[in-house]
């Protein structure tokens, strides 16, 4: 018999990540009371409002925000978002995610992420410039290279990076602040193989997963039929390498819809398409489907790579793939992935998954701070050796608590499931620092 779903649906993304850090506790004993509430919520968020003289001579306040979760086991890391409905809550479980992410995959970062409430589709260069440097001058020294270190994020990308580091810089003269930031142009800094890492660090990490055996009656991407929902940085090239490595892309989809092919679509020619139209649909020899189609489409992997909370109580059931790799945050509700787990669909989590995009960074900071510059082999040999440990480590954590389920621990509830162990390690990371460090008055 199915076990209780404990998790109320909530669409609310911080509501989320409250339920999965709670899940992932009821497996942690004896961690201190006190510092749970530390371990959750945010060390800080910092609010501002400026104004910027517009294209139409026009002035218009801005309001940003810059939330550093944790900077335990590190500076802050994590994405600055330009979006018309970004809220605090989202950016809240964003940075929350980073915290676990950068904990699971053991790199030496907290977790941060920013937003800028505005519409960039309405918004000239001229105008994003501003913005952009009007509102690193307002953080001040909130960033930093040892303090907390943005990257591109939903709308930003490597030139608003030099903007940022353009304007940090010639507010700090003198100093290497190339390690402000990351996701830079390569021509400042930026780090080889940074626009590919996070589908190529979720491709490698659900081929090692598959590996160990962890997805039952899938052992390989060979022949395996892949749905892909979103289809931009992450989506798209994860497409291609799971394609290339030997999986059939049957179906993708981006905001205006979806598209199929039993037989399998060419991920470079559908993205050739994308870039000449606007948009998958209408890639000849396809089928136009809907986004909701894609997401319950047969196939043996669905790669989410678009929004937050896609998959919900209301279509988890429609689910046929055996395996889900979150390449986009949050896109399971808690509630959802209960369902899931009774379903016997193994999600491989986003704090893992899609982990590569921060591991680059990582290097890319390294790189900046010691004055390098890593050839392609390097950084991808070392994304490898990150993810595969992450995964392997996962999967060991996921049969000790198994076989704790087993032993009656969390009797009458839902056994663990990856995303619990992956949780679980990175909690156990950081709480070793917070008592370790605590014991310095
Ligand atoms: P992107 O803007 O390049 O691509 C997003 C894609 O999703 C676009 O093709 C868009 O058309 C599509 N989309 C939007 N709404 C959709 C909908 N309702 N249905 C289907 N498709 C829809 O963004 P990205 O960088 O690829 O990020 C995608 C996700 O991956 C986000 O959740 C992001 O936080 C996550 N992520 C990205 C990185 C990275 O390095 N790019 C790293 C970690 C996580």
């Amino acid at each position: 018999m199915d076990s209780p779903v404990r998790s109320a649906e909530s669409l609310d993304l911080f509501v989320n990540a409250t339920q999965q850090f709670e899940k992932a506790l009821s497996w942690i004993d004896g961690i201190k009371d006190g510092i749970v509430d530390f371990l959750l919520n945010p060390k800080r968020t910092i609010h501002v409002r400026f104004p910027v003289n517009m294209d139409d001579g026009s002035t218009q306040t801005f309001h940003g925000f810059r939330v550093l979760h944790s900077d335990v086991r590190g500076p802050g890391k994590g994405g600055i978002r330009y979006h018309p409905g970004v809220t605090e809550a989202e950016v809240t479980a964003l940075a929350a995610f980073m915290t676990w992410k950068t904990a699971v995959v053991d790199i030496p970062y907290g977790g941060g992420k920013g937003g800028v409430v505005c519409d960039p589709k309405k918004l000239s260069r001229r105008e994003l410039r501003k913005i952009t440097r009007r509102f690193v001058v307002e953080l001040g020294d909130n960033i930093g290279p040892h303090t907390d270190v943005p990257a591109p994020d939903v709308y930003t990308n490597a030139q608003t990076m030099a903007w940022i580091y353009d304007t940090f810089d010639r507010m700090h003269p003198g100093e290497n602040n190339l390690a402000v930031v990351t996701g830079k142009p390569l021509e400042i800094g930026g780090s080889l193989g940074r626009d590919e890492a996070t589908a190529r660090g979720s491709w490698y990490a659900a081929e090692q997963l598959l590996k160990r055996g962890a997805v039952p009656g899938l052992d390989s991407l060979e022949g395996a039929r892949i749905a892909v929902q979103g289809y931009g940085n992450a989506g798209s090239v994860a497409a291609r390498l799971f394609h290339d490595a030997g999986g059939v892309v049957v179906a993708v989809s981006d905001s205006r819809g979806g598209i199929a092919n039993d037989e399998g679509l060419d991920p470079r020619a559908v993205l050739a398409h994308k870039e000449d139209t606007g948009s998958v649909v209408g890639y000849p020899g396809s089928m136009k489907i809907s986004n909701e189609d894609v997401i319950a489409y047969d196939c043996e992997i669905l790669i989410p790579a678009a929004l937050e909370c896609q998959v919900r109580v209301d279509n988890a059931h429609n689910i046929k793939a055996k395996l889900i790799v979150e390449d986009a945050n949050g896109p399971l509700t808690a509630a959802a992935d209960e369902i899931l787990q009774q379903r016997n669909v193994v999600v491989l989590p986003d704090i893992l998954a899609n982990a590569g995009g921060v591991v680059v960074s990582y290097f890319e900071w390294v790189q900046n701070l010691e004055n390098q510059q890593w050839d392609l082999e390097k950084v991808e040999k070392r994304l490898k050796k990150k993810m595969c440990r992450a995964v392997d480590e996962t999967v060991d954590r996921l049969a000790e608590l198994q076989a704790r389920y087993e032993g009656g621990h969390n009797k009458g509830l839902q056994g663990p499931t990856l995303r619990d162990a992956a949780l679980v390690s990175a909690i156990h990371r950081i709480a070793t620092v917070v008592l370790q460090r605590d014991i310095w008055p």
